[in-house]
Formats: C-alpha cells, sequence, structure tokens
C-alpha cells in the first residue's frame, strides 16, 4: 500500500481543514403552509409534495 512520504505538516492540515465547514441545507417556503422546508423534500410541517398531501399529518 503507497504510504505518504512526508507528514502533512499543522498547517497544510489545517489549511485542508479549513474548508470544512457546516452544511446548512437549502431551505424554501412550503407553497402550502408557508413553512420553510428543505427543497425536494415532503414538507415535515404539512406533509405536502408537489401540491397534494403525500404523508397524514396531525393536524
Ligand atoms: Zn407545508
Amino acid at each position: 500500500m503507497a504510504v505518504p512520504a512526508r507528514k502533512t505538516s499543522k498547517t497544510k492540515k489545517r489549511m485542508r481543514r479549513g474548508n470544512i465547514k457546516l452544511q446548512v441545507p437549502n431551505l424554501s417556503a412550503c407553497p402550502n403552509c408557508g413553512e420553510l422546508r428543505k427543497s425536494h423534500v415532503v414538507c415535515p410541517n404539512c406533509g405536502f409534495y408537489d401540491g397534494r398531501q403525500v404523508v397524514k399529518t396531525n393536524n
């Protein structure tokens, strides 16, 4: 198995990890209830997707 020739320096390691950050999901308002939801995902508040009820909700 190939092994790195040199130890990665603290600076190089920190420079690489400086690009790793928390992912903020793309949120958009639900056209049915106006609640923020992830795009391309059934609305967790009203259960609507693509203009119709897909998942039954309590309210
Ligand atoms: Zn909704």
